[in-house]
């Protein structure tokens, strides 16, 4: 896949699943911008790997700084990604976080966090590009979701509701943007080994990794994949799909 003379926004791409996704795109000879939320060292490692496989090509590789749930931080991103490349032709709406707990005893804060970041982070973000997009009348805009947004979790009502949320707000997108040549997706990642995962219990992952045909965790390179595939040219005339990357999970 090729993506030279192209540019792409990827968000919570200093780390885990996210990265994968730049250094995919950038491998392929698109222009990165890398949207993070404050951790500078992974972002300038990022930086550099892309750097090292877009070398020969035109592309250029930044990062910014901006939390996607904050609409000011979210206008300035886009503001920097056409100041230096002049247009934005991928956007990956990958950021996102946790904050796990039952139910019963989650507090609104922390569902209203989860929400903002996840859902409105990605809202803020395809809204942006999409007004960019309409005028260039190109654009690919893919929002990594979870197979827990299509299935839900104990454990997890913010995060599945935040994930089944971007699958909604994917169909309704792709269907108003698709008589502009954008189109619209999401990928839904199963247990991918990065980060978010590594922090849970042993036991936990081990009961997952039970209820994987595949028997294992996937890699953050496998769904970047499944990106670069919505990304490119070549899925031209695939819109308002949900491909699950996962292991056959959620069969
Ligand atoms: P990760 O390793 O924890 O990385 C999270 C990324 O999001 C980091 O780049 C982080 O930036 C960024 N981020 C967090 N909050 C942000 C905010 N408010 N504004 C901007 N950036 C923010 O996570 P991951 O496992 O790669 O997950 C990436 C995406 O895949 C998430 O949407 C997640 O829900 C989804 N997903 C993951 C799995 C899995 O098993 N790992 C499964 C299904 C779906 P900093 O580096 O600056 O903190």
């Amino acid at each position: 896949m090729r993506y030279d003379g192209q540019v792409a926004v990827v968000t919570g791409g200093s780390r885990g699943i996210g990265r994968a996704i730049a250094e995919k795109l950038a491998a392929g000879g698109a222009s990165v911008v890398i949207a993070y939320a404050g951790n500078d060292k992974a972002a300038e490692e990022t930086v550099q790997s892309c750097r090292k496989l877009s070398e020969g090509s035109e592309a250029s590789i930044i990062c910014v700084k901006a939390d996607v749930s904050n609409e000011d931080d979210v206008a300035a991103l886009f503001e920097k990604a056409m100041e230096i490349n002049g247009r934005v032709d991928i956007i990956v709406n990958c950021a996102g976080i946790t904050k796990d707990g039952l139910v019963l005893r989650m507090s609104t804060e922390d569902f209203d966090k989860v929400l903002k970041v996840n859902l409105y982070g990605a809202f803020f973000c395809s809204r942006r590009a999409s007004q960019i997009m309409l005028k260039q009348r190109y654009g690919r805009i893919i929002t990594i979701s979870s197979i827990v947004g299509l299935r839900g979790n104990a454990g997890q009502t913010n995060y599945s509701a935040s994930k089944a949320g971007v699958i909604g707000m994917t169909k309704s997108m792709a269907k108003e943007l698709a008589g502009r040549n954008i189109t619209v997706n999401a990928v839904a990642p199963g247990m991918i080994a990065t980060d978010m995962t590594s922090v849970l219990p042993d036991k936990v992952k081990d009961e997952m990794t039970r209820t994987i045909p595949m028997g294992r965790p996937g890699t953050a390179e496998e769904v970047a994949e499944a990106v670069a595939f919505f990304a490119g040219k070549e899925s031209s005339y695939v819109t308002g799909q949900v491909l699950a990357v996962d292991g056959g999970m959620a069969v």
